[in-house]
C-alpha cells in the first residue's frame, strides 16, 4: 500500500499504462545558418500553439472553460513576446534552438519557481511544460496517445502536464497516479473536474509499477495498492460500488431547495474566485456566492486593476448569479497571498502583519477604486461587501464611511447602485469573535472564515505541516468560538454564513445546524454532497449531537464522536 495526496475523490480500480519520459536529449551545437534554425524554431511554435489551441478547444467542449484556461494560458505565455523574443535572439547569436528554448524556459522558471505565492510557483511548472512540448517538437520525440488507452485503464506519471490530461478520454481512465503534484496543481483540478480519482505525489510510483499491473487508486483517502490481494480488492469492489450510488444519489439532489430533515430552509452558496466560476456555481446549482475572492483579480494581473476592470468582473459574476447573493470580498493580500507588483514589505510574522482590510485602509486610494467597482456592480445584481480580517470596530466602521461617501458621489452624478448595498465582516479572528456582539451591531451580516479562525485561534500557521495536527475545526476552542459568533450574530438579527472550508464538512454540518448558522457557502463541487447531508438532520438530533461535543474536552473524541454518529 502506497500513500499519497487524496486529490479527486472516488475509487478506480484498473491495469496500470506507465506514461514514460523521453530524455530530451539533444547536442548543443553551434549553428551557421541561423535563418534555417530560426525558420525550424519558428515552426516548433506554430505547431505547438495550433496542437495547444485545439486541446484547449477540445477541452472547453468536453470539460469545460475553465480547464481551458490552463491551456489558454500557455497560449498565452508564448505568444508573449518576451519569451519566444528572448528565444530568437539566442538562436541568431548562434545557438540552437533546442538550447534556446532550454535556457530562456530554465531561467522562466527558476524566476517563478522562487516566489512564495502558489498562483506563481505554479506558473513555473506551466513553463516547464511549454518547455517539454518545445523541445520534443524540435527533436520529433511522440509520446503515446493517451487518448487511445485502453478501457479500464489507470494511468501512471511522473507529472500529468495539464497537455496530458487534455487527452484523457474519461470512458478509458479509471484513474491517475502520480510522483509529484499538489491539491492545488492542475493535474489535480483538471482530475477532479473529469471526476477521475486522483492520488499524487506517491514517491517514486513509475519505478515500483509496470504495465499491466492492477491498481487500486482511492482518491478519497489517498491510497493506493499496486496488485492488492483478493480480500483487498474485493473490498474495493464494494467500496467502488457504495461510492458509485452515492453521486447517483446527490444528483436528486439537483434543483432542490436546502432544507434539514424537519424543513427548516438554509441557503447554500458557492465560493468562487473568478467572475467565470459563477457559471459553475450556477452548474452546481449554488443558491448565490458567499465568498468571491477578489485577490485573484488582483493576482492574475500585472497592474492594479483599474475601477472598470474591476467593475466589468463584479458585474459578470452579478449577471450570471442572476439576482441571486453575490459577496465580494474586498482585496484580501498578505500572509499566504502576495501580489508582487504592489511590492509589499516583506514581514517577520505575515500573517500578523499589514494585511488585508489593514492594508486597504492604508492605502484608501486603491481601496476607494475597489469599493467604487463592486457599488457599481451593484445595479446588476445582489451585490454586498464583505471586509476580511476585521480585528475592531473601527475597521468596519471605516468602510462603511467610504461606501456612504461614495454612495453620496454616485446621488450627486446619477450613477446606479443598490441603494440597500450591504456591508458584511468576515469574521475569522479571535479579536473578532470576541467582540462579535459589538460587531453585530454595525454589520449587515457575518460570514465565518474558519481557514483563518482555526489558525488564529489554535495560533498554527495553516500552511506549516509540522504544527497541522493542531489545525482542526473541531478542537474545542475553535467550536466555541463559531457558536459564539452565530449566537452574537442571531441575537442581533443579522444573518450568519461560513464560506470557510468546514462549512463543507460533512462532521461538521450538524453541528452549525444545531448553531443556528443560515448560509453554507461551499466550492461549487461540494454542493449537491452539503445539500444531502443537511437533509439528513433535524433541528432536534443535530442539537442533541451538538450537546454531547461541546462537553467533550479533545479534538479527538469530538471528532471520534462526529464520525460514530454521522448520516450516511
Ligand atoms: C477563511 O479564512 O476561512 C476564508 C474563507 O478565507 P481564505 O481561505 O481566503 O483566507
Ligand atoms: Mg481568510
Amino acid at each position: 500500500m502506497y500513500k499519497g495526496i487524496a486529490a479527486s475523490r472516488g475509487i478506480g480500480i484498473g491495469s496500470i499504462c506507465v506514461i514514460v519520459e523521453h530524455e530530451l536529449k539533444y547536442e548543443a551545437v553551434k549553428v551557421a545558418d541561423t535563418e534555417a534554425e530560426k525558420k525550424r524554431f519558428l515552426e516548433a511554435v506554430d505547431t505547438f500553439k495550433a496542437e495547444t489551441s485545439a486541446m484547449a478547444e477540445d477541452i472547453r467542449k468536453r470539460i469545460g472553460p475553465k480547464e481551458a484556461e490552463i491551456l489558454e494560458g500557455h497560449l498565452v505565455m508564448i505568444s508573449d513576446p518576451t519569451m519566444a523574443g528572448e528565444m530568437g535572439k539566442m538562436i541568431d547569436a548562434g545557438q540552437c534552438a533546442e538550447s534556446a528554448v532550454e535556457a530562456v524556459c530554465d531561467m522562466f522558471i527558476g524566476m517563478f519557481s522562487k516566489m512564495d505565492d502558489e498562483m506563481m510557483k505554479q506558473r513555473a511548472s506551466d513553463i516547464s511544460d511549454i518547455k517539454v512540448s518545445l523541445l520534443k517538437l524540435l527533436l520529433g520525440i511522440k509520446d503515446i496517445d493517451i487518448s487511445k488507452v485502453e478501457p479500464g485503464t489507470v494511468l501512471v506519471a511522473k507529472d500529468l502536464t495539464p497537455s496530458m490530461t487534455s487527452q484523457i478520454n474519461k470512458d478509458n481512465v479509471v484513474g491517475i497516479i502520480t510522483e509529484v503534484g499538489g491539491k492545488t496543481s492542475h493535474s489535480a483540478i483538471l482530475a477532479r473536474a473529469l471526476e477521475i480519482p486522483a492520488v499524487l505525489s506517491v514517491p517514486d510510483v513509475t519505478t515500483l509499477v509496470k504495465d499491466k499491473d492492477t491498481a487500486i487508486v482511492d482518491g478519497t483517502e489517498g491510497i493506493v495498492y499496486i496488485n492488492p490481494e483478493g480480500d483487498v480488492l474485493s473490498k474495493y469492489i464494494i467500496k467502488r460500488e457504495d461510492f458509485i450510488r452515492k453521486q447517483s444519489e446527490l444528483k436528486s439532489f439537483l434543483g432542490k431547495p436546502t432544507v434539514t430533515a424537519d424543513g427548516i430552509n438554509l441557503e447554500l452558496f458557492c465560493n468562487i474566485g473568478t467572475p467565470k466560476d459563477a457559471k459553475k456555481a450556477v452548474e452546481c446549482d449554488g443558491e448565490g456566492v458567499g465568498l468571491f475572492r477578489s485577490e485573484f483579480l488582483f493576482m492574475d494581473n500585472n497592474h492594479l486593476p483599474t475601477e472598470d476592470e474591476q467593475f466589468a468582473a463584479y458585474k459578470e459574476a452579478a449577471v450570471t448569479m442572476g439576482g441571486k447573493a453575490v459577496i465580494i470580498r474586498t482585496l484580501d493580500i498578505g500572509g499566504d497571498k502576495d501580489i508582487p507588483y504592489l511590492n509589499m514589505k516583506k514581514e517577520e510574522n505575515p500573517f500578523l502583519g499589514y494585511r488585508a482590510v489593514r492594508y486597504c485602509l492604508g492605502n484608501r486610494d486603491s481601496y476607494m477604486v475597489q469599493l467604487r467597482a463592486i457599488v457599481r456592480a451593484s445595479a446588476f445584481g445582489k451585490v454586498k461587501i464583505m471586509v476580511p480580517l476585521v480585528t475592531c470596530v473601527d475597521e468596519i466602521r471605516a468602510v462603511k464611511e467610504m461606501v456612504a461617501e461614495i454612495k453620496k458621489d454616485f446621488d450627486a452624478n446619477g450613477t446606479q447602485y443598490d441603494k440597500d448595498i450591504e456591508v458584511g465582516c468576515m469574521i475569522e479572528t479571535p479579536a473578532a469573535s470576541l467582540i462579535a456582539d459589538l460587531l453585530a451591531k454595525e454589520a449587515d451580516f457575518f460570514s465565518i472564515g474558519t481557514n483563518d479562525l482555526t489558525q488564529y485561534t489554535m495560533s498554527v500557521d495553516r500552511g506549516n505541516a509540522d504544527v497541522a495536527y493542531l489545525y482542526s475545526t473541531f478542537q474545542p476552542s475553535v467550536l466555541r468560538s463559531i457558536k459564539n459568533i452565530i449566537e452574537c450574530g442571531r441575537k442581533a438579527g443579522i444573518p450568519v454564513g461560513m464560506c470557510g472550508e468546514a462549512a463543507a464538512d460533512p462532521l461538521m454540518i450538524p453541528l452549525l445546524i444545531s448553531f443556528g448558522l443560515t448560509e453554507f457557502s461551499v466550492n461549487p463541487v461540494l454542493v449537491l454532497t452539503a445539500r444531502c447531508i443537511i437533509s439528513k438532520w433535524s433541528k432536534a438530533e443535530a442539537d442533541d449531537l451538538a450537546d454531547k461535543v461541546m462537553g467533550l474536552a479533545t479534538e479527538a473524541e469530538i471528532v471520534e464522536l462526529l464520525k460514530k454518529e454521522a448520516k450516511e
